[in-house]
C-alpha cells in the first residue's frame, strides 16, 4: 500500500492491495506479438506476468470512496492456484492502518463486474458467512453493466460470479447510473464501454488538478499504445477509440492516469506519443521506457 497519498487538490489517493496475481502475458496484450510486449514486461517460463489488483481509496473532504475491491477473501485454494495469487487481499488491515473501518467507506464505485474488481464486494467472516464488506456504502454501477451481473451470458459467466453479488443484491445498497454521474464535487464517473458493455471511468478533479482512472481500458502503463488491447476486452475496437479519446483529452489537462493492475507504476503523466514524463511513486528509472 502507498502510505503517502498522491494529492489531487483537496483529495488524497491511496492504492490498497486487493491481492496480486499472475496472468498469461499473451492474454494481457491480445493481438500484440510476444516479441514486442516482453520487452516491456518480461514473462516467466510459464508465460505469466505479475499484476496487481489495487483498489483506489479516494479521500475527499466529504467522503471516503473506494474504486473497485480486489480479489476478496472467497477464492478457493483451487482458484488461488489457477490465478497464481501471490499476495492476499489486505484491504481491511490497510484501511485500519489509515484509521478507517468497514463502516467508514461511503461509496464503492465498480468500474465493472469482473471478479478481480468485484471480488471484495462480499467477504466471508470468521464463521464462513458471506456479508457485504462495506455495509454503509452505496455501490455505484453503470446500468448497462447490470444485465451481465444478474444474468451473465456464456462469456461473462467466466468472470461475473454470483458469489460476488448475491449478498449485495439482498442488501439493496446499489445505485445504477447512466452515462455521466457526478458523485461529489471532486469525483464523477462516465460510461465508457469497451472492456465490458457497462465499463466506467472515474475522474477526480480538485483545485485545478485532475486524475483519471480508466480501469481495464488502461490496465498498466505498458498498455499506453491504443492498439495494445487485451484478449479480455469484449469490444476491442471501442477500447481503441476510448483510449485515443481519453489519452488525448486527459493529457491536455496534464492529468494523472491511475492504474489498477500495474505492479510498479500506480499513476503516471504522459507526454508526446505516450512518453512517460512523471510517475507515482517516484520510480521513473525503474519503469518501462515507452
Ligand atoms: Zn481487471
Amino acid at each position: 500500500m502507498s502510505v503517502i497519498p498522491l494529492r489531487i487538490g483537496a483529495t488524497e489517493l491511496y492504492w490498497l492491495s486487493g491481492g496480486d496475481f499472475r496472468l498469461d502475458g499473451g492474454t494481457m496484450f491480445g493481438p500484440v506479438p510476444k516479441s514486442l510486449w516482453q520487452k516491456k514486461v518480461p514473462a516467466a517460463t510459464d508465460n505469466t506476468i505479475p499484476l496487481g489488483n489495487d483498489p483506489l481509496l479516494i479521500k475527499t473532504p466529504g467522503m471516503n470512496i473506494l474504486v473497485d475491491t480486489g480479489l476478496g477473501n472467497k477464492l478457493t485454494p483451487k482458484q488461488q492456484a489457477i490465478f497464481k495469487v501471490t499476495s492476499p487481499w489486505s484491504l481491511l488491515s490497510q484501511l485500519a492502518s489509515l484509521g478507517l473501518g468497514r463502516q467508514d467507506i461511503d461509496l464503492v464505485i465498480l468500474t465493472h463486474g469482473d471478479f478481480d474488481h468485484a471480488g471484495g464486494v462480499v467477504m466471508v467472516d470468521e464463521q464462513g458467512r458471506e456479508e457485504v464488506t462495506f455495509p454503509a456504502a452505496t455501490h455505484l454501477i453503470q446500468e448497462a453493466e447490470w444485465p451481465d451481473v444478474i444474468s451473465p451470458g456464456r462469456r461473462a459467466q467466466e468472470s461475473y460470479w454470483p458469489i460476488n453479488f448475491n449478498e449485495l443484491i439482498k442488501s439493496g445498497k446499489i445505485q445504477l447510473v447512466q452515462g455521466v454521474h457526478q458523485v461529489c464535487p471532486e469525483v464523477r464517473v462516465c460510461l465508457t464501454g469497451g472492456h465490458t458493455l457497462g465499463h466506467q471511468l472515474v475522474e477526480i478533479a480538485s483545485q485545478g488538478e485532475t486524475a483519471v482512472h480508466l480501469g481495464d481500458l488502461f490496465p498498466t502503463h505498458a498498455h499506453v499504445n491504443p492498439l495494445w488491447v487485451m484478449a479480455y476486452d469484449n469490444f476491442p475496437l471501442e477500447v481503441i477509440a476510448c483510449k485515443e479519446r481519453y489519452l488525448t483529452e486527459y493529457r491536455k489537462r496534464d492529468a494523472w492516469f491511475t492504474f489498477y493492475h500495474d505492479p510498479l507504476v500506480k499513476a503516471c503523466k504522459l507526454g508526446d506519443q505516450g512518453r512517460l514524463i512523471d510517475c507515482w511513486p517516484q520510480c521513473a528509472d525503474q519503469a518501462t521506457e515507452l
